[in-house]
């Protein structure tokens, strides 16, 4: 019987996507003509709430954030006797990249956020005792920790479980993104004639260049799966005179916060030990937060991906999938707090951040790729929220998961 229900639920909520698609489409459009960067998708955020609203979703505008958002949808009319139901949360994402507008697909992982969204009110309005849903809209994930902020705020902490889907070349459930944090280091030194008497000069940028060769010298000491990428964004303004200040921006990334703990510290005392080398000063600025790694969940993801190839999508094995190297994102700070996934779907087989997928994201290929990572996020939730003894195990499996891969990475 309980499978026959939700079956039922299942052909609704899939019905009321495909019945939506060309305006989901168009929407997506709208996004991916009109690329806006961080803390300024003020047109995404506008055609959202907007579309949200029309189809009766309770929208708080501006929730937090200028460019961020909440719109639930709960059939009770009567919130206090919720009694065991559920909240599920589906996030969008709607912000662009510098010069290269929508090479990250935002504009879809909007739209399959807003259709899940629509699929699973469906199916709520037919089951009313099965719980709500909120859609979050998050702000600057690319480079702006949007979703950082949100957490601070408390954003979050109504929902039971969370997700969003993000497009890719490739389908997977249990995606790689590890953890990451910037830091900013300048080296402070002393002027001289370059030649008339360089022996007077404190060098900066000897300094920095001995940080960046410091840190491609330990790379034969890191674990594979350790990253750290630095440009030297300030070394001299005239080759002869002694630069008095230099700088550097690094990314530094690993798979866990653990080990990111253990790499950070690395990198500080190679900074420190360029200083101290060259006689220089040195000023070393970590960001605030890290983007965390993604801790998937795995009953959640194997939900998804049960459903997605249900519909057609295929997949390699989970052992090939969490070996795909991946960057990082500020979902990974979600999934830290919530029972989480953040899904790869495959759109096209070029690269995200590249000219050519910005072209894939506007195509209707991508978009009929977009609805069923939809209907697979409207699937799961529905199956958890039909199944609400789930959430034991899956509370379960996130407290443990959290224990081992994330935590805080405490400045020191
Ligand atoms: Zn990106
Ligand atoms: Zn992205």
């Amino acid at each position: 019987m309980a499978d026959l229900k939700f079956q039922d639920l299942v052909k609704i909520s899939d019905t009321r996507i495909d019945n939506l698609s060309s305006e989901l489409h168009q929407l997506s459009l709208k996004i991916w003509e009109n690329p806006e960067l961080k803390y300024e998708e003020f047109f995404a955020h506008n055609l959202l709430t907007e579309t949200l609203k029309d189809y009766n979703f309770d929208v708080n505008p501006q929730f937090t954030l200028p460019t961020a958002f909440r719109a639930a949808y709960s059939p009770k009319i009567n919130k206090e006797d919720d009694g065991d139901t559920l909240t599920a949360g589906i996030i969008c994402e709607y912000d662009a990249l510098p010069n290269i507008g929508h090479a990250c697909g935002h504009n879809l992982i909007a739209e399959a956020g807003i259709a899940a969204a629509l699929g699973v009110q469906a199916a709520l309005k037919s089951s009313s005792s099965l719980g709500r849903v909120v859609v979050y809209g998050t702000p600057a994930e690319e480079g702006g920790g949007g979703k950082i902020k949100m957490i601070k705020n408390k954003c979050f902490e109504e929902v039971d479980f969370i997700m969003m889907v993000h497009p890719h070349s490739y389908n997977a459930a249990f995606p790689t993104y590890i953890a990451c944090i910037g830091v900013k280091v300048t080296y402070k030194g002393h002027q001289a004639h370059a030649s008339g008497g360089p022996w007077e000069g404190v060098n900066a940028l000897d300094a920095a260049v001995m940080a960046y060769n410091g840190i491609s010298m330990m790379r034969q000491q890191m674990k594979p799966t350790w990253r750290i990428h630095a440009i030297i964004t300030e070394g001299g303004t005239a080759f002869n005179v002694i630069p008095a200040r230099a700088s550097l921006h690094c990314g530094v990334r690993a798979p866990t916060i653990p080990e990111l703990k253990i790499l950070k510290k690395k990198v500080h005392s190679i900074f420190e030990a360029a200083a101290r080398s060259t006689g220089c000063k040195v000023e070393i600025n970590w960001d605030g937060e890290p983007y965390k790694n993604l801790v998937t969940n795995s009953i959640l993801a194997t939900t998804f991906q049960e459903n997605a190839q249900e519909l057609g999508a295929p997949y390699m094995p989970w052992y090939e999938q969490i070996t795909k190297p991946g960057g990082s994102t500020d979902m990974g700070n979600v999934s830290q707090y919530k029972p989480a996934i953040h899904p790869r779907y495959f759109v096209s087989n070029s690269v995200t951040h590249t000219p050519e997928f910005q072209a894939e994201a506007g195509t209707k290929e991508a978009h009929q790729y977009t609805m069923i990572a939809a209907k697979s996020m409207a699937r799961t939730c529905l199956h958890i929220m039909s199944q609400p003894d789930l959430m034991k195990e899956i509370n379960m499996e996130f407290s443990e998961s959290v224990k081992v891969q994330g935590g805080e990475l405490d400045d020191e």
